[in-house]
């Protein structure tokens, strides 16, 4: 039968999902998969009992109501848990419904900001390459993947792109993390001094990067780094925890461990667990003082801004991640999981590189060891991978190099919280399987 649904993949239309319990999803021929790679979603798995009857029992409240006229009680409530628990001074929550829209808000409330304070001119964003901030045409456009922006390129704003923070790749020979630090600060220094740094409004980053890179995050003290010289510039700091916050890497905000908090932040995905689409953009109070002083509207809005259903979801996630302590279980499964990916594949000749941290993990796939060299982009080693993972039951998140060249392909697993040490292990014998099969194919 002809299906009328517009798949992502024309070519290859994917099986029907039809239940979801745990880690595993099944399809309607009853295979099971376990589920590590839908994009870092599913924190608690599924059919959690408790997020399941927080959104049951809001619907019979109120579906919905236009934040043009209310505000409702789980919006504030999630408003409230998240600022409590939120780095630094992020004090006001914007809901959306997903990582796209929390981004484009962050740029432009940046924007805003320096609107209503009186810095018009201020309207450059600097991001880094080999990044990914979204679909919509500002993330996508403030995004430093070469793939996903080239077919657009003509219709994207124009934004500059200086170096990820790649230890695997970027770090020269015999050069120290601090030497590496000061040449990325360095770099960016000079960047927004290229710009005139008066005309810059926000640096934007993932501090740990996800789907681009592969769960990689920075060494030293370098967003400290990045903060001081935002700081010193007036340059506002933007973190898209999209991916990675939300516990993902072992605390709520991935920036927590580094020791720097934004002036915006961006978070979606395990917001809502995949139990409700959900995003939200959190600014400092100083940000939201400058709208509340000045024109008091931020001119900006989607119909489905702070959805009571969707922020009853965000909230009992929330209380599962932190009062039912979930999150506690992050950083030692991550640690159990690595080291099972390691006995695996640490000493396989085309795994150049296993890392992350909590239950982000990545591992890079090289053509050689010794040299780094990436896999031929023709051999689309990432997709092989990605098929024979999947028909042996693991769905997992692998990508390609990106078109410049510089990193190689490799896989992203972002298993769910409560995954235990014997579906840990099964994940790690399938994706060595799958890259072993998909090496085979590829030579
Ligand atoms: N930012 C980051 C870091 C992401 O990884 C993603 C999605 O993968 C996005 C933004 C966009 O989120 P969404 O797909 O929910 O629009």
């Amino acid at each position: 039968m002809t299906s009328h649904v517009f798949p992502r993949n024309s070519k290859a239309p994917p099986p029907q999902v039809i239940r979801g319990e745990g880690v595993y999803l099944f399809d309607k021929d009853g295979k099971s998969y376990l589920n590590f790679g839908d994009a870092a979603v599913s924190c608690l798995g599924h059919g959690d009992a408790r997020v399941t009857a927080a959104v049951k029992a809001q619907m019979d409240e109120v579906a919905f109501a236009h934040t043009g006229f209310f505000t409702s009680d789980p919006a504030e409530r999630l408003a409230d848990k998240l600022v409590s628990l939120a780095p630094g001074d992020l004090d006001r929550v914007y809901f959306v419904s997903g990582g796209s829209e929390a981004m484009e808000a962050a740029i432009k409330l940046a924007r805003q900001y320096y609107l209503e304070t009186g810095e018009p001119q201020r309207h450059k964003i600097v991001a880094r390459r080999q990044s990914y901030h979204g679909n919509t045409l500002g993330a996508l456009a403030t995004g430093g993947n070469a793939w996903r922006r080239a077919q657009f390129a003509p219709i994207l704003i124009d934004v500059s792109h200086v170096s990820p923070c790649y230890a695997y790749r970027g770090l020269s020979e015999g050069e120290t993390d601090e030497a590496y630090v000061d040449r990325l600060i360095d770099e960016l220094e000079a960047e927004f001094q290229s710009l005139g740094p008066e005309t810059v409004m926000a640096f934007v980053a993932e501090p740990v990067v996800g789907a681009t890179l592969g769960a990689v995050g920075p060494v030293g003290d370098y967003f400290a780094r990045v903060r001081e010289v935002c700081d010193r510039h007036g340059i506002l700091l933007i973190l898209d925890e999209v991916m990675c916050g939300m516990g993902r890497t072992g605390t709520l905000f991935a920036c927590e461990q580094f020791g720097v908090s934004p002036d915006i932040c961006a978070i979606a995905k395990g917001l809502g667990g995949g139990y409700q689409p959900i995003g939200a953009t959190l600014c400092t109070k100083a940000i939201h003082d400058a709208i509340l002083n000045g024109s008091g509207f931020f001119q900006h809005g989607h119909t489905y801004l702070g959805h009571p259903v969707a922020c009853a979801a965000g909230l009992a996630v929330l209380e599962r991640l932190v009062d039912d302590e979930v999150l506690a279980r992050v950083t030692p499964s991550g640690t159990h999981f690595r080291q099972a990916l390691r006995d695996r594949l640490g000493q396989h000749p085309h795994v150049g590189d296993i890392r992350g941290s909590g239950l982000f993990c990545g591992v890079e796939l090289v053509a050689d060891r010794e040299t780094k060299a990436p896999w031929s982009p023709e051999a689309r080693l990432h997709a092989r991978i990605k098929a024979a993972a999947f028909s042996d039951g693991l769905i997992c998140y692998p990508m390609g190099g990106t078109i410049d060249g510089k990193n190689g392909d490799h896989v992203l697993l972002a298993p769910p919280f409560i995954a235990d040490h014997t579906q840990l292990d099964e994940a790690a014998d399938i994706l060595a399987g799958a890259i072993d099969r998909s090496i085979a194919q590829a030579t």
